[in-house]
């Protein structure tokens, strides 16, 4: 079967999803002039092609000034995340935020990115009991896993990615993994402008459909998205999402420039050809 086949049949099942990453960046009032400059473009795009899904991911701090702007607009399929939060209902855990507060004003949460993991000893226990907080509160987990370069240059990407996987979805339920996402990060790749091959990325995010299959069996793993993360541009999306198995992208460093817009508009011109 061609590429473009594949991607024919999977499409309605599997909407692109490209998801910006703002990370420590913008405030409330600059989140909010940000947003204001974005999204009015951002949705007459969206508007023209119903299987791309754009979801801003503010700092913690700044979801109500976006999700302000958002309600402005309504523009379908541009929805608000959040970066992180905490597994806990609610009570003394200063400075975290709960999933039902993330609930109140979006739709999504990333877990596990690397740099939680890395500056906040985040682990795959963790991530796991917020996975698995995040579905039962009906919120989409973008659960990032990724190897280090040292572990890339050994050889053991394929070791870390088994154990990630097995580690962050453990006791998540057949009926929910449908709305679970991966984001594939090689570390190596954030914000160092080197993002990974297509190839080598394809055949990462194909093992992920692999262990899926393993897991849940194959509708499941079918229907999971799955995304590609790592200095991701404007320049080379297109390459990524023409990737039969590349279900869209992470964005951090170009999702808090009108790059973001441009991506979104090349990931679907891409699906369109
Ligand atoms: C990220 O933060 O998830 C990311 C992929 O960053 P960047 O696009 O800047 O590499």
């Amino acid at each position: 079967m061609t590429q473009d086949k594949e991607r024919a049949m999977k499409t309605p099942a599997r909407t692109a999803i490209i998801a910006g990453n703002w990370k420590m960046n913008y405030g409330p009032r600059q989140a909010s002039h940000f947003a204001s400059e974005i999204v009015p473009e951002l949705g007459q795009v969206v508007t023209q092609y119903p299987h791309v899904l754009s979801i801003l991911c503010p700092p913690a701090i700044s979801l109500s000034a976006v999700h302000a702007v958002l309600d402005t607009h309504h523009f379908p399929r541009i929805e608000l995340g959040a970066q992180n939060m905490y597994f806990e209902e609610k009570g003394a855990f200063t400075g975290e935020i709960s999933p039902a507060m993330v609930c109140e004003l979006g739709t999504t949460v990333i877990l596990g990115h690397s740099e939680r993991r890395t500056y906040f000893g985040e682990t795959d226990e963790m991530i796991n009991k917020k996975a698995l907080a995040a579905l039962h509160h009906q919120l989409r987990p973008i659960i990032c896993i990724g190897e280090r370069e040292d572990q890339y240059e050994a050889g053991k990407t394929e070791e870390v990615i088994r154990f990630q996987v097995q580690h962050s979805l453990a006791h998540v339920p057949q009926d929910s993994v449908k709305e679970v996402v991966i984001a594939y990060e090689p570390i190596w790749a954030i914000g160092t402008g080197k993002a990974a091959t297509v190839e080598g990325a394809g055949k990462v995010i194909s093992l992920i459909r692999q262990l899926f299959d393993e897991m849940y069996g194959n509708e499941a793993a079918s229907a999971l998205h799955i995304l590609y993360g790592g200095s991701v541009t404007s320049g080379n999306i297109s390459e990524f999402i023409a990737h039969s198995d590349i279900d869209g992208a992470l964005v951090g460093g170009a999702s808090i420039k009108p790059d973001f817009v441009e991506i979104v508009r090349k990931t679907i011109e891409t699906m369109q050809q």
